[in-house]
């Protein structure tokens, strides 16, 4: 059974956490291949409302409940997605970081190994005494609708990002509800590193590099995993085959494009299998 390390709170205030998921069939992978590699907050809350049925009692899940849901909830529907699409075994190209190797090489590493944490403490919104006299702040951890909101101001200014994420995930401050930028801006530096701390420790993670021995020289080589780039990316490169195998079934077995692109890619390409032998078959005049 597959389990959110965070998990999705129903407006009831219960918790959801068990995960099922639909396969990422040709249309998925179209949507995909068209998002110029690298992906963004709302393509993955597209993509996660396609292809996961239910969260715990919650099905289907919409696009509202896919943006609710934890960063690295996210993050590990990514990782299972894929899982179920293409398997568990990752290959990434790169140089070694190691100056007496300096080698390019390819690493292998399996996506089940990629650590997964669940946070310190499962609740809808946390509650932590700020020092100094500033009482007590009530937030929620970070989300898919933050990411959406943020990643544009994040490239550009990450300080004031931070500042924006903070105005979105602090319910209550003091005894007032909702700061505004003004009473953001107000707050100690110690107050705010106390809330950002806090944050790290309660949100589940996802671990973003991995680790690996270099085929050349077999040292540990660490890298840097970037979960969304990886997955955008790697189902960007065969957009150009999607297309040719459509074509070749298409061709083929006279189905119509709509119905092929329901096809998973497993699918596809055992069709494809078949036609292949069955040509040999008849070449081979058996
Ligand atoms: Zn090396």
């Amino acid at each position: 059974m597959r389990e959110l390390p965070g998990g999705y709170w129903d407006a009831e205030g219960r918790l959801h956490r068990e995960v099922e998921l639909a396969a990422l069939t040709g249309r998925e992978e179209e949507l995909l291949a068209r998002s110029g590699g690298t992906g963004s907050a709302a393509l993955v809350t597209e993509v996660l409302s396609r292809c996961v049925r239910r969260i715990g009692a919650v099905a289907p899940v919409t696009p509202d409940v896919a943006r609710r849901l934890l960063v690295a909830d996210r993050q590990y529907l990514l990782l299972r997605l894929r899982e179920a699409a293409f398997g568990d075994l990752v290959r990434a190209h790169f140089v070694c970081p190691w100056p007496e190797c300096g080698e390019r090489v390819s690493l292998e590493f399996r996506l089940s190994d990629v650590p997964v944490t669940a946070g310190g403490e499962r609740a809808p919104e946390h509650t932590l005494t700020l020092p100094g006299d500033c009482g007590d702040v009530v937030f929620r951890l970070p989300d898919g609708s933050d990411q959406e909101e943020l990643s544009e101001l994040l490239a550009r200014n990450e300080a004031e990002a931070l500042t924006g994420l903070l105005a979105r995930c602090v319910r209550r401050l003091g005894d007032t509800g909702p700061p505004d930028a003004r009473a953001l801006a107000a707050l100690p530096s110690a107050a705010r590193a106390a809330i950002e701390e806090r944050m790290a420790l309660l949100a589940p993670r996802v671990e973003q590099t991995m680790e690996a021995p270099c085929s050349e020289c077999g040292r540990t080589v660490v890298a840097p995993f970037d979960i969304q780039r990886f997955f955008f990316g790697e189902l960007r490169t065969d957009s150009e085959l999607l297309y040719r195998e459509v074509h070749y079934l298409a061709y083929h077995y006279h189905w119509s494009e709509t119905e092929i692109m329901r096809l998973t890619r497993e699918k596809r390409r055992r069709y494809i299998d078949v036609i292949a032998e069955t040509i040999e078959v008849l070449n081979s005049g058996a």
